[in-house]
Protein backbone atom coordinates (compact mmCIF):
# COMPACT_ATOMS: atom_id res chain seq x y z
CA UNK A 1 0.00 0.00 0.00
CA UNK A 2 2.97 2.47 0.73
CA UNK A 3 4.85 1.58 -2.18
CA UNK A 4 1.54 1.88 -4.56
CA UNK A 5 1.12 5.38 -2.68
CA UNK A 6 4.68 6.39 -3.54
CA UNK A 7 4.48 5.32 -7.00
CA UNK A 8 1.44 7.40 -7.29
CA UNK A 9 3.22 9.88 -6.01
CA UNK A 10 6.18 9.96 -8.45
CA UNK A 11 3.57 8.77 -11.38
CA UNK A 12 1.53 12.36 -10.30
CA UNK A 13 5.02 14.34 -10.38
CA UNK A 14 5.78 13.38 -13.89
CA UNK A 15 2.60 15.11 -15.09
CA UNK A 16 4.35 18.44 -13.62
CA UNK A 17 7.84 17.80 -15.18
CA UNK A 18 9.20 20.67 -17.34
CA UNK A 19 9.32 18.71 -21.38
CA UNK A 20 12.93 18.24 -21.42
CA UNK A 21 12.63 16.18 -18.01
CA UNK A 22 9.58 14.07 -19.00
CA UNK A 23 11.42 13.21 -22.38
CA UNK A 24 14.35 12.03 -20.26
CA UNK A 25 12.34 10.02 -18.08
CA UNK A 26 10.73 8.35 -21.14
CA UNK A 27 14.17 7.52 -23.03
CA UNK A 28 15.77 6.41 -19.87
CA UNK A 29 12.49 3.88 -19.45
CA UNK A 30 13.30 2.95 -23.38
CA UNK A 31 16.70 2.12 -22.89
CA UNK A 32 15.97 -0.47 -20.09
CA UNK A 33 12.94 -1.57 -21.98
CA UNK A 34 15.01 -2.49 -25.20
CA UNK A 35 17.87 -3.66 -23.65
CA UNK A 36 15.77 -6.32 -21.47
CA UNK A 37 14.18 -7.30 -24.62
CA UNK A 38 17.19 -7.98 -26.46
CA UNK A 39 18.58 -10.14 -23.64
CA UNK A 40 15.64 -11.67 -22.72
CA UNK A 41 12.91 -11.86 -25.22
CA UNK A 42 13.75 -14.30 -27.85
CA UNK A 43 11.11 -12.69 -30.52
CA UNK A 44 12.82 -9.45 -30.30
CA UNK A 45 16.34 -10.46 -30.22
CA UNK A 46 15.64 -12.24 -33.75
CA UNK A 47 13.54 -8.57 -35.22
CA UNK A 48 16.52 -6.48 -34.02
CA UNK A 49 19.40 -8.84 -35.11
CA UNK A 50 17.27 -9.03 -38.64
CA UNK A 51 17.63 -5.43 -38.71
CA UNK A 52 21.11 -5.37 -37.66
CA UNK A 53 20.38 -3.64 -34.06
CA UNK A 54 21.91 -4.15 -30.88
CA UNK A 55 20.79 -2.34 -27.66
CA UNK A 56 22.92 0.55 -27.69
CA UNK A 57 21.48 1.60 -30.89
CA UNK A 58 18.09 2.77 -29.13
CA UNK A 59 19.07 5.46 -27.22
CA UNK A 60 15.72 8.10 -28.03
CA UNK A 61 12.60 7.92 -29.47
CA UNK A 62 14.35 9.51 -32.91
CA UNK A 63 16.09 6.09 -32.74
CA UNK A 64 12.71 3.51 -32.73
CA UNK A 65 12.15 3.90 -36.41
CA UNK A 66 14.85 1.81 -37.13
CA UNK A 67 13.21 -0.64 -35.64
CA UNK A 68 10.58 -2.89 -37.91
CA UNK A 69 6.81 -3.10 -36.87
CA UNK A 70 5.00 -5.73 -34.89
CA UNK A 71 1.47 -6.59 -35.50
CA UNK A 72 -0.94 -8.90 -33.07
CA UNK A 73 -0.33 -11.69 -36.23
CA UNK A 74 3.49 -11.46 -35.81
CA UNK A 75 3.21 -12.15 -32.05
CA UNK A 76 0.75 -14.65 -32.19
CA UNK A 77 2.75 -16.74 -35.11
CA UNK A 78 6.16 -16.27 -32.22
CA UNK A 79 3.77 -18.08 -29.24
CA UNK A 80 4.22 -16.97 -26.00
CA UNK A 81 6.94 -18.77 -25.25
CA UNK A 82 9.06 -16.84 -27.22
CA UNK A 83 7.15 -13.21 -27.45
CA UNK A 84 7.78 -13.31 -23.06
CA UNK A 85 10.07 -12.71 -20.95
CA UNK A 86 12.66 -15.88 -19.77
CA UNK A 87 12.41 -16.80 -16.95
CA UNK A 88 8.53 -15.03 -15.94
CA UNK A 89 5.99 -17.61 -14.40
CA UNK A 90 3.57 -17.70 -17.33
CA UNK A 91 1.46 -18.99 -14.21
CA UNK A 92 1.67 -16.72 -11.93
CA UNK A 93 0.80 -14.02 -14.29
CA UNK A 94 -2.51 -12.24 -15.01
CA UNK A 95 -4.24 -12.83 -18.53
CA UNK A 96 -5.92 -10.13 -20.76
CA UNK A 97 -7.29 -11.41 -23.20
CA UNK A 98 -8.42 -9.43 -27.03
CA UNK A 99 -9.70 -10.30 -30.14
CA UNK A 100 -9.88 -6.93 -31.86
CA UNK A 101 -11.30 -6.78 -35.01
CA UNK A 102 -10.48 -9.99 -36.61
CA UNK A 103 -11.96 -11.79 -33.63
CA UNK A 104 -9.35 -13.99 -33.06
CA UNK A 105 -8.14 -14.36 -29.51
CA UNK A 106 -5.08 -13.00 -28.12
CA UNK A 107 -4.12 -13.37 -24.63
CA UNK A 108 -1.80 -10.79 -23.14
CA UNK A 109 0.48 -11.26 -19.96
CA UNK A 110 0.90 -9.15 -17.02
CA UNK A 111 2.81 -9.29 -13.76
CA UNK A 112 0.70 -8.58 -10.55
CA UNK A 113 3.57 -5.22 -10.60
CA UNK A 114 2.31 -4.85 -13.88
CA UNK A 115 -1.31 -4.81 -13.42
CA UNK A 116 -0.90 -2.70 -10.49
CA UNK A 117 1.33 -0.06 -12.33
CA UNK A 118 -1.67 -0.03 -14.89
CA UNK A 119 -4.27 0.20 -12.16
CA UNK A 120 -2.49 3.56 -10.95
CA UNK A 121 -2.10 5.03 -14.48
CA UNK A 122 -5.61 4.81 -14.57
CA UNK A 123 -6.16 6.18 -11.20
CA UNK A 124 -4.14 9.18 -11.94
CA UNK A 125 -5.49 9.71 -15.45
CA UNK A 126 -8.95 9.92 -13.65
CA UNK A 127 -7.61 12.64 -11.18
CA UNK A 128 -6.24 14.87 -13.62
CA UNK A 129 -10.13 15.24 -14.91
CA UNK A 130 -11.22 15.80 -11.73
CA UNK A 131 -12.52 12.17 -9.90
CA UNK A 132 -12.61 13.54 -6.29
CA UNK A 133 -12.85 11.21 -2.83
CA UNK A 134 -16.76 11.52 -2.80
CA UNK A 135 -17.53 10.30 -6.62
CA UNK A 136 -19.03 7.07 -7.20
CA UNK A 137 -17.99 6.19 -10.75
CA UNK A 138 -20.19 3.54 -12.92
CA UNK A 139 -18.27 1.95 -15.58
CA UNK A 140 -20.91 0.55 -18.07
CA UNK A 141 -18.97 -2.01 -20.82
CA UNK A 142 -16.03 -4.05 -20.36
CA UNK A 143 -16.33 -7.67 -20.19
CA UNK A 144 -13.52 -7.58 -17.55
CA UNK A 145 -13.37 -5.59 -14.54
CA UNK A 146 -11.85 -2.27 -14.30
CA UNK A 147 -8.87 -1.67 -11.84
CA UNK A 148 -10.07 -0.51 -8.83
CA UNK A 149 -8.02 -2.11 -5.95
CA UNK A 150 -6.21 0.77 -5.44
CA UNK A 151 -9.04 3.37 -4.73
CA UNK A 152 -11.27 0.57 -2.48
CA UNK A 153 -8.43 0.19 -0.50
CA UNK A 154 -9.23 3.87 0.52
CA UNK A 155 -12.19 3.62 0.94
CA UNK A 156 -12.59 6.58 -1.29
CA UNK A 157 -13.02 7.70 -4.83
CA UNK A 158 -16.01 4.37 -4.99
CA UNK A 159 -16.53 2.45 -8.13
CA UNK A 160 -18.88 -0.46 -9.88
CA UNK A 161 -18.43 -2.23 -12.76
CA UNK A 162 -21.53 -3.08 -14.72
CA UNK A 163 -20.93 -5.80 -17.37
CA UNK A 164 -22.31 -5.36 -20.81
CA UNK A 165 -23.48 -9.23 -20.29
CA UNK A 166 -26.12 -8.36 -17.59
CA UNK A 167 -29.86 -7.68 -19.44
CA UNK A 168 -30.35 -4.10 -20.46
CA UNK A 169 -33.36 -3.66 -17.59
CA UNK A 170 -30.46 -4.74 -15.16
CA UNK A 171 -28.29 -2.52 -16.27
CA UNK A 172 -30.61 0.01 -15.51
CA UNK A 173 -31.56 -0.99 -12.85
CA UNK A 174 -28.15 -1.40 -11.73
CA UNK A 175 -27.21 2.36 -13.05
CA UNK A 176 -29.96 3.95 -10.83
CA UNK A 177 -29.20 2.20 -7.72
CA UNK A 178 -25.28 3.10 -8.21
CA UNK A 179 -26.26 6.94 -8.80
CA UNK A 180 -22.97 7.39 -9.99
CA UNK A 181 -21.58 10.88 -10.24
CA UNK A 182 -19.19 9.73 -13.20
CA UNK A 183 -20.37 7.38 -15.74
CA UNK A 184 -17.41 5.53 -17.94
CA UNK A 185 -19.11 3.57 -20.42
CA UNK A 186 -18.34 2.15 -24.01
CA UNK A 187 -20.38 4.15 -27.18
CA UNK A 188 -21.91 0.97 -27.97
CA UNK A 189 -23.50 -0.30 -24.73
CA UNK A 190 -24.84 3.47 -24.12
CA UNK A 191 -26.11 3.45 -27.57
CA UNK A 192 -27.97 0.73 -26.59
CA UNK A 193 -29.02 2.25 -23.02
CA UNK A 194 -30.34 5.15 -24.74
CA UNK A 195 -32.41 3.38 -27.61
CA UNK A 196 -34.06 1.29 -24.51
CA UNK A 197 -34.83 4.90 -22.44
CA UNK A 198 -35.74 7.13 -25.37
CA UNK A 199 -33.06 9.50 -25.37
CA UNK A 200 -33.81 10.07 -21.63
CA UNK A 201 -30.48 9.37 -20.70
CA UNK A 202 -31.44 11.62 -17.47
CA UNK A 203 -34.33 9.51 -16.22
CA UNK A 204 -31.27 6.77 -15.69
CA UNK A 205 -28.70 8.80 -14.07
CA UNK A 206 -26.94 12.25 -13.71
CA UNK A 207 -23.62 12.00 -13.52
CA UNK A 208 -21.90 15.70 -13.94
CA UNK A 209 -19.16 13.84 -16.06
CA UNK A 210 -19.31 11.30 -18.61
CA UNK A 211 -16.23 9.21 -20.22
CA UNK A 212 -16.28 7.22 -23.46
CA UNK A 213 -14.00 4.98 -24.49
CA UNK A 214 -12.33 1.43 -26.71
CA UNK A 215 -14.81 2.86 -29.43
CA UNK A 216 -15.40 6.15 -31.38
CA UNK A 217 -17.85 8.15 -29.70
CA UNK A 218 -19.52 9.74 -32.45
CA UNK A 219 -21.38 12.81 -33.49
CA UNK A 220 -24.90 10.90 -33.42
CA UNK A 221 -24.13 9.59 -29.83
CA UNK A 222 -22.99 12.99 -28.38
CA UNK A 223 -26.01 14.51 -29.87
CA UNK A 224 -28.09 11.90 -27.70
CA UNK A 225 -26.44 12.37 -24.73
CA UNK A 226 -26.69 16.33 -24.81
CA UNK A 227 -30.62 16.36 -25.69
CA UNK A 228 -31.45 16.14 -21.94
CA UNK A 229 -28.35 15.71 -20.37
CA UNK A 230 -25.89 18.57 -19.19
CA UNK A 231 -22.56 16.51 -18.15
CA UNK A 232 -19.17 17.02 -19.34
CA UNK A 233 -18.08 14.90 -21.78
CA UNK A 234 -14.31 13.13 -22.05
CA UNK A 235 -12.72 10.89 -24.00
CA UNK A 236 -10.24 8.05 -23.01
CA UNK A 237 -7.72 5.96 -25.37
CA UNK A 238 -6.25 2.62 -24.35
CA UNK A 239 -5.63 -0.97 -25.52
CA UNK A 240 -5.61 -4.47 -23.47
CA UNK A 241 -2.17 -4.52 -24.68
CA UNK A 242 -0.69 -1.64 -22.82
CA UNK A 243 -3.55 0.13 -21.01
CA UNK A 244 -4.61 3.69 -20.75
CA UNK A 245 -2.75 5.31 -23.72
CA UNK A 246 -4.24 8.91 -23.54
CA UNK A 247 -7.32 10.90 -22.05
CA UNK A 248 -8.75 13.99 -22.71
CA UNK A 249 -8.01 16.40 -19.79
CA UNK A 250 -10.79 19.35 -18.89
CA UNK A 251 -9.38 21.94 -21.59
CA UNK A 252 -10.76 19.55 -24.16
CA UNK A 253 -8.35 20.47 -26.39
CA UNK A 254 -7.61 16.73 -27.46
CA UNK A 255 -6.16 13.60 -25.85
CA UNK A 256 -2.97 14.03 -23.55
CA UNK A 257 -0.45 11.10 -24.15
CA UNK A 258 0.81 9.22 -21.06
CA UNK A 259 4.29 9.58 -21.98
CA UNK A 260 6.11 7.89 -18.99
CA UNK A 261 3.96 5.14 -19.72
CA UNK A 262 3.98 4.52 -23.73
CA UNK A 263 5.22 6.05 -26.84
CA UNK A 264 3.06 6.49 -29.52
CA UNK A 265 4.17 7.00 -33.09
CA UNK A 266 2.06 7.74 -35.92
CA UNK A 267 2.84 4.88 -38.97
CA UNK A 268 3.29 7.87 -41.52
CA UNK A 269 5.74 10.04 -39.35
CA UNK A 270 9.52 10.61 -39.90
CA UNK A 271 9.58 10.92 -35.97
CA UNK A 272 7.57 10.73 -33.11
CA UNK A 273 5.71 13.55 -32.33
CA UNK A 274 6.03 15.08 -35.72
CA UNK A 275 3.36 17.68 -35.61
CA UNK A 276 0.03 17.56 -37.90
CA UNK A 277 0.03 14.15 -39.28
CA UNK A 278 -2.38 11.92 -39.56
CA UNK A 279 -1.84 7.68 -39.58
CA UNK A 280 -2.09 4.55 -37.66
CA UNK A 281 -1.47 4.06 -34.21
CA UNK A 282 1.78 2.13 -33.25
CA UNK A 283 2.94 1.64 -29.64
CA UNK A 284 5.54 1.19 -27.51
CA UNK A 285 4.93 0.12 -23.92
CA UNK A 286 7.68 1.29 -21.51
CA UNK A 287 6.34 -0.51 -18.51
CA UNK A 288 5.68 -3.98 -19.87
CA UNK A 289 8.35 -6.36 -19.22
CA UNK A 290 7.05 -9.85 -18.84
CA UNK A 291 5.66 -9.44 -22.56
CA UNK A 292 7.04 -6.14 -24.14
CA UNK A 293 5.00 -4.72 -27.19
CA UNK A 294 7.23 -2.51 -28.76
CA UNK A 295 6.33 -0.29 -32.01
CA UNK A 296 3.28 -2.61 -32.12
CA UNK A 297 0.56 -1.50 -34.72
CA UNK A 298 -2.59 -0.84 -33.46
CA UNK A 299 -4.34 0.10 -36.45
CA UNK A 300 -6.43 3.09 -34.80
CA UNK A 301 -6.27 6.31 -36.95
CA UNK A 302 -5.48 9.44 -35.28
CA UNK A 303 -3.67 12.91 -35.76
CA UNK A 304 -0.99 14.78 -33.77
CA UNK A 305 -2.17 17.83 -32.58
CA UNK A 306 0.60 20.61 -33.68
CA UNK A 307 -0.12 23.50 -30.29
CA UNK A 308 0.58 22.62 -26.66
CA UNK A 309 -2.39 22.04 -24.65
CA UNK A 310 -3.80 24.92 -22.42
CA UNK A 311 -3.73 22.91 -19.58
CA UNK A 312 -0.22 23.37 -19.41
CA UNK A 313 0.65 19.63 -19.10
CA UNK A 314 4.23 18.38 -20.41
CA UNK A 315 2.31 15.23 -22.28
CA UNK A 316 1.96 15.60 -25.84
CA UNK A 317 -1.16 15.75 -27.67
CA UNK A 318 -3.35 14.05 -30.00
CA UNK A 319 -7.15 14.21 -31.88
CA UNK A 320 -9.79 11.76 -30.61
CA UNK A 321 -8.92 8.43 -32.71
CA UNK A 322 -10.76 8.37 -35.76
CA UNK A 323 -11.19 4.78 -36.14
CA UNK A 324 -9.23 1.85 -37.03
CA UNK A 325 -7.83 1.48 -40.80
CA UNK A 326 -9.60 -1.66 -41.48
CA UNK A 327 -12.97 0.72 -41.48
CA UNK A 328 -12.31 1.60 -44.63
CA UNK A 329 -14.12 0.76 -48.06
CA UNK A 330 -12.45 -0.96 -50.74
CA UNK A 331 -13.42 0.37 -54.59
CA UNK A 332 -13.55 -1.58 -57.74
CA UNK A 333 -10.50 -0.02 -58.88
CA UNK A 334 -8.24 -0.98 -55.60
CA UNK A 335 -8.48 2.41 -54.35
CA UNK A 336 -9.18 2.30 -50.23
CA UNK A 337 -11.66 5.12 -48.87
CA UNK A 338 -11.69 6.08 -45.24
CA UNK A 339 -15.46 5.92 -44.18
CA UNK A 340 -14.99 8.77 -41.70
CA UNK A 341 -16.53 11.23 -44.65
CA UNK A 342 -20.25 9.18 -44.54
CA UNK A 343 -20.37 9.34 -41.07
CA UNK A 344 -20.61 13.22 -41.23
CA UNK A 345 -22.84 12.58 -44.22
CA UNK A 346 -24.86 10.19 -41.72
CA UNK A 347 -25.15 12.29 -39.15
CA UNK A 348 -27.38 14.98 -40.65
CA UNK A 349 -29.86 12.24 -40.73
CA UNK A 350 -32.64 13.38 -38.67
CA UNK A 351 -33.61 10.86 -35.92
CA UNK A 352 -30.86 7.90 -36.79
CA UNK A 353 -30.28 5.68 -34.08
CA UNK A 354 -27.33 3.82 -35.36
CA UNK A 355 -25.88 3.11 -38.75
CA UNK A 356 -24.68 0.06 -39.65
CA UNK A 357 -22.52 -0.52 -43.13
CA UNK A 358 -21.74 -3.30 -45.33
CA UNK A 359 -19.73 -4.31 -48.13
CA UNK A 360 -20.65 -7.47 -49.55
CA UNK A 361 -18.18 -6.77 -52.51
CA UNK A 362 -15.97 -4.26 -54.29
CA UNK A 363 -18.56 -2.83 -56.48
CA UNK A 364 -21.52 -3.49 -53.55
CA UNK A 365 -22.25 -1.46 -50.40
CA UNK A 366 -25.32 -1.79 -48.07
CA UNK A 367 -25.89 0.90 -45.53
CA UNK A 368 -28.52 -0.27 -42.83
CA UNK A 369 -30.14 2.62 -40.96
CA UNK A 370 -32.22 2.39 -37.42
CA UNK A 371 -34.56 5.28 -36.93
CA UNK A 372 -36.52 6.66 -33.98
CA UNK A 373 -39.92 6.68 -36.02
CA UNK A 374 -40.59 6.66 -40.17
CA UNK A 375 -37.35 8.27 -41.98
CA UNK A 376 -37.71 11.29 -44.12
CA UNK A 377 -37.85 9.10 -48.07
CA UNK A 378 -36.23 12.38 -49.73
CA UNK A 379 -33.74 12.51 -47.24
CA UNK A 380 -32.73 8.55 -48.29
CA UNK A 381 -32.61 9.52 -51.28
CA UNK A 382 -30.51 12.27 -51.23
CA UNK A 383 -27.91 9.86 -48.88
CA UNK A 384 -27.65 7.41 -51.14
CA UNK A 385 -26.57 9.53 -54.31
CA UNK A 386 -24.17 11.37 -51.65
CA UNK A 387 -22.43 7.93 -51.33
CA UNK A 388 -22.18 7.63 -54.67
CA UNK A 389 -20.91 10.55 -55.56
CA UNK A 390 -18.28 10.43 -52.63
CA UNK A 391 -17.44 7.27 -53.56
CA UNK A 392 -16.95 8.52 -57.12
CA UNK A 393 -16.49 4.58 -58.87
CA UNK A 394 -19.31 2.45 -59.96
CA UNK A 395 -20.52 0.82 -57.18
CA UNK A 396 -24.17 -0.10 -56.22
CA UNK A 397 -25.26 1.32 -52.67
CA UNK A 398 -28.24 -0.15 -51.27
CA UNK A 399 -30.08 2.08 -48.03
CA UNK A 400 -31.74 -0.41 -45.85
CA UNK A 401 -33.75 0.33 -42.92
CA UNK A 402 -34.13 -2.12 -40.39
CA UNK A 403 -36.15 -1.58 -36.74
CA UNK A 404 -33.12 -1.85 -34.65
CA UNK A 405 -29.67 -3.88 -34.22
CA UNK A 406 -28.90 -6.60 -31.89
CA UNK A 407 -25.94 -5.35 -29.71
CA UNK A 408 -25.36 -8.91 -28.88
CA UNK A 409 -21.32 -8.21 -28.38
CA UNK A 410 -19.82 -5.62 -25.86
CA UNK A 411 -18.12 -3.74 -29.21
CA UNK A 412 -20.98 -3.43 -32.05
CA UNK A 413 -19.35 -2.99 -35.33
CA UNK A 414 -20.17 0.21 -37.42
CA UNK A 415 -18.60 -1.33 -40.31
CA UNK A 416 -18.34 -5.02 -41.68
CA UNK A 417 -16.04 -5.75 -44.86
CA UNK A 418 -16.75 -9.14 -46.07
CA UNK A 419 -13.97 -9.13 -48.71
CA UNK A 420 -10.07 -8.67 -47.20
CA UNK A 421 -8.65 -5.15 -47.47
CA UNK A 422 -5.11 -6.39 -47.92
CA UNK A 423 -6.19 -9.81 -50.44
CA UNK A 424 -7.64 -9.39 -53.82
CA UNK A 425 -11.20 -8.77 -53.68
ZN1 LIG B 1 -4.67 19.65 -21.52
Amino acid sequence: MIGEALELRRLMNNRGLPSLELEAVRDRKLQALIRHAYENVPYYRSLFQSAGLLPDDIRTVKDLQHIPITTKDDLRAAGVERSTAKGIDLAACQVVHTSGTTGKPFAIYLTGRELRRRQLIEFRTLLSIGFRPQDRLAVLGPAQPHAVRFHQRLGFYRSVNIPPTLSLDDQIDQLKRSRPTILWAYPTVLKALLCRVNYRLDTVVNPRMLITSAEVCDEILKAGIHGNLKTEMFNFYGANEVGRIAAECPAHEGLHVNEDHVILECSNSKYPGEPGISGEAVVTSLTALAQPFIRYRLGDVYKITKKPCSCGSPFPLISSPLGRLDDAVKLPSGKIVSLWPFTFILRKLDRLEQYRIIQESAEHLVVELAFRGDPNKDALVQLRSRFMEHLGEPVRVDIQCVSGFRNDTPKFRSFISKLSIKGDS
